[in-house]
C-alpha cells in the first residue's frame, strides 16, 4: 500500500459518489423548477410575456407555476412589495419545502425601486433570503431568462443531500 491510497480507498470512494450524486441531482433539480408567482404590480405584465412564446420558460424546464407554496421551490416576487405585505410573503416562504430558491423580479422587488416611501419595502432581501436579482424596470425577458439560468448554474452547483443532516452523522 503506498502513501496516496486512502485517496483511492472507501473514503476515495465515497467522496467520488457523492460527488456525482450531487452533480446528478443538481442536474435534475435545476430542470425542474417550479415557481410561485408572487405577483404584487406591473413587472406581471413582463412575467406573463416571458411564460409565454416566443420567450418560453418552458425551454429551462420552469414554466409551470405553482399557486401552492408547499408544491413550489422558487419563489418569483414579481412586483413592489409593500410593508403590510411583508407578513405575508414571509409566510409563504415559510410554507415552501426545502431546498428553495428565490428571485427578485425586477428593480421594486429587487430594491423598492423608486418608491422611496414609508409603505415600500426597500428590497424582498429585507424579509425573505435572495439568490437571484434580476434588474429593470420592467425587465426585459432576456434579462429574466438570463436570472434564471444563473439561477439554474447555481443549482447544479450546490450540495445536494438526500437526508436530513441529523440522519448522516
Ligand atoms: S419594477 Fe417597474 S414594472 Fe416592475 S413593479 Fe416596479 S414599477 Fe412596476
Amino acid at each position: 500500500m503506498n502513501a496516496t491510497a486512502p485517496a483511492h480507498g472507501k473514503h476515495g470512494t465515497l467522496e467520488y459518489l457523492t460527488t456525482r450524486k450531487d452533480e446528478l441531482v443538481g442536474w435534475a433539480r435545476k430542470f425542474s423548477i417550479f415557481p410561485y408567482p408572487f405577483v404584487t404590480a406591473c413587472c406581471a405584465m413582463e412575467f406573463m410575456a416571458v411564460s409565454s412564446t416566443p420567450y418560453d420558460t418552458d425551454r429551462f424546464g420552469a414554466a409551470l407555476p405553482r399557486f401552492s407554496p408547499r408544491q413550489s421551490d422558487l419563489l418569483m416576487v414579481v412586483g413592489t412589495v409593500t410593508h403590510k405585505q411583508a407578513p405575508i410573503l414571509r409566510r409563504v416562504y415559510e410554507q415552501m419545502c426545502e431546498p428553495k430558491w428565490v428571485i427578485a423580479f425586477g428593480v421594486c422587488a429587487t430594491s423598492g425601486g423608486f418608491y422611496q416611501n414609508y409603505a415600500a419595502v426597500a428590497g424582498i432581501d429585507r424579509i425573505v433570503p435572495v439568490d437571484v436579482y434580476i434588474p429593470g424596470c420592467p425587465p426585459r425577458p432576456e434579462m429574466v431568462i438570463d436570472g434564471i439560468m444563473k439561477l439554474q448554474d447555481k443549482i447544479a452547483r450546490q450540495h445536494h443531500p438526500l437526508v436530513g443532516r441529523e440522519s448522516v452523522t
